[in-house]
């Protein structure tokens, strides 16, 4: 093409661009067409709450949506008791309302699906299993690939882990394309020692790169969306920093109690159930410097250097960081909803935390005294995830003599839940003869001009575990450099004797703000 033209060619782009943005990206890469490799997933606690709720949905969805290889095995293992024609009927009553469309296509789907009951103490079963993933290997033809999906309570994947490397199930056949993945669900370990040794008893018959640590919220298209976002536009980047940036707040809030999950809960707390995991995935993504590519390793290279650089916490001085709570009875959308202590399975005297506000430093260059604050709760006004981002204020007000007031600084806001969005608000005239200032808003919806499907966080779980592509899974170095800066406030706030005075009780459905006084 010669110059001419060539020129004459981007005129016309940016003209077609000013009004109608043309996205020249192709439909079915964004979709997605996986290329998966054959395999089976063997879900062991096949039994429980997440296999019924999350699992199989997110398989029989993807299979809707043509996103599952074409040779797939699914195989429940649990303690319990069934056959397959059971479990297949209590996944299926898990699906509720099959239409039927659906329903025609879970008749095909079911025949994926086997049980096998195991004892996870017990070599001899394990051996046994071995041998029926081997038959249905050859059957089905997958090749050998295999991920094991440890849906179970957390104090038993140490020893199912072994019991599978025992069998030799965890061995790779490099030869014979056959992989071996594990998948373990957080927590990973309640503090850094527990977690090293986690990672030690796993790591007996797995390596690193066969480890699949989720974090579901990972998954999340608008949490993936905050790499794109800061990333793929080149007008964000140079403002991302403590020249122009005041302090970050990222929030994830529910209005959901403790549920029935108290016996874990009561153990775990909001330090280990949110921090420790979700919200320190937030912080690295939203400090962390940008990769040379998209790829896992460098990604994670990236958010490791986040999590060494976390100021170490000050807990001398715990008050002016940390703000601890716990719900009291209240009302949650005009139901009147009980105290924590009150709910089944908590001790009548618990101080476990159901909320928490930290502020955390980063010393690098970039993020050095820019405040990030953490908070995150339970029983909570709204469901709400979102991390804001506070521009400083203009360094000097032409307009000071004339409004008399200071100006409102720029907010951007990374939205995931109710509304997964970005707004940027910012200053305008007020529209009439007086100079007068009005803050608006500029909203970009993440749906807007998509009609698509929007995977499911465990969806693209599932589909990244069959890809091998651990971008979005936690590594150990990760977790334990993010333990190392959680444990010293876990053992401060667990072991002082004021324990019950740090901890404010709120009213369930309020903001929890009457005490909540950081930033
Ligand atoms: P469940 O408590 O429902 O347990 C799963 C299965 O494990 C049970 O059906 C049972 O199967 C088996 N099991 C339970 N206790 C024992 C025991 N003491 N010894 C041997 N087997 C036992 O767990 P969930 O399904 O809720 O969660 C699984 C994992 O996923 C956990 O680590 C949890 O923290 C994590 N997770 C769960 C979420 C959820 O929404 N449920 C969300 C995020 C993470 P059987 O008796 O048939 O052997």
């Amino acid at each position: 093409m010669d110059t001419e033209k060539l020129s004459s060619k981007i005129a016309m782009n940016e003209i077609v661009n000013v009004n109608t943005p043309d996205f020249d990206i192709d439909p079915e890469k964004c979709l997605g067409v996986y290329d998966t490799d054959p395999c089976t997933i063997v879900i062991m606690g096949a039994t429980g709450d997440l296999t019924v709720r999350k699992l199989i949905p997110a398989l029989f969805n993807l299979y809707l949506n043509k996103g599952l290889p074409k040779r797939l095995q699914i195989v429940g293992c649990g303690r319990t008791e069934l056959d397959d024609q059971q479990f297949r009927k209590k996944m299926e009553n898990a699906l509720m309302a099959l239409d039927g469309k659906n329903r025609s296509k879970w008749l095909l789907f079911k025949d994926t699906i086997h049980y096998f009951s195991v004892d996870y103490d017990n070599l001899d079963s394990f051996i046994d299993l071995a041998e029926f993933l081997k038959n249905l290997d050859q059957k089905h033809k997958t090749q050998g690939n295999r991920i094991f999906y440890l849906a179970l309570p957390p104090s038993l994947y140490q020893t199912v882990a072994q019991t599978i490397g025992q069998t030799g199930l965890a061995h790779e056949n490099v030869n014979n394309n056959g992989w071996a993945r594990i998948v373990i669900e957080k927590p990973f370990g309640r503090d850094l020692k527990t977690a090293v040794h986690l990672d030690q008893g796993l790591r007996k018959f797995f390596q690193e790169h066969q480890i699949f640590r989720i974090d579901h919220y990972l998954a999340k298209e608008t949490v993936q969306n905050i790499l794109m976002f800061r990333f793929a536009n080149a007008i964000f980047e140079p403002i991302w920093n403590r020249r122009y940036i005041d302090h970050i707040t990222i929030t994830a809030t529910e209005t959901l109690g403790v549920e029935h999950r108290a016996g874990y809960y009561e153990q775990a707390g909001v330090i280990r159930d949110m921090f420790q995991n979700h919200m320190m995935q937030l912080l690295a993504l939203t400090a962390m410097e940008p990769t040379s590519r998209f790829e896992a390793n460098q990604v994670r290279d990236e958010k490791i250097k986040i999590f060494r650089s976390l100021r170490p916490f000050p807990v001398e001085n715990l008050h002016d960081y940390l703000i601890l709570g716990q719900y009291g009875a209240g009302t949650i959308d005009g139901n009147p909803v009980p105290a924590y202590r009150d709910e089944p399975n908590v001790n009548a005297k618990s101080l476990t935390p159901t909320f928490a506000t930290m502020k955390a430093f980063i010393d690098n260059w970039r993020w050095q005294n820019v405040p990030f604050v953490l908070t995150s709760g339970k029983r909570l006004a709204q469901k709400r995830t979102e991390i804001a981002i506070q521009f400083k204020e203009v360094p000097h007000s032409i307009f000071r003599q004339t409004l008399g007031e200071a100006i409102v600084a720029n907010r951007l806001i990374l939205g995931i839940y109710p509304e997964e969005k970005v707004t940027l608000t910012f200053q305008t005239k007020q529209p009439g003869a007086k100079v007068c200032l009005r803050p608006v808003t500029m909203n970009f919806y993440y749906n807007q001009n998509y009609s698509g499907p929007i995977l499911d966080a465990y969806e693209k779980v599932l589909i990244d575990c069959m890809l091998g592509d651990q971008t979005l899974f936690w590594r150990q170095d990760s977790v334990e450099r993010s333990w190392a800066f959680l444990t010293p406030v876990l053992e401060e706030c667990e072991d002082c004797h004021n324990r019950e005075e740090m901890l404010h009780i709120y009213d369930a459905g309020s903001w929890g703000s009457n005490f909540s006084n950081i930033k």
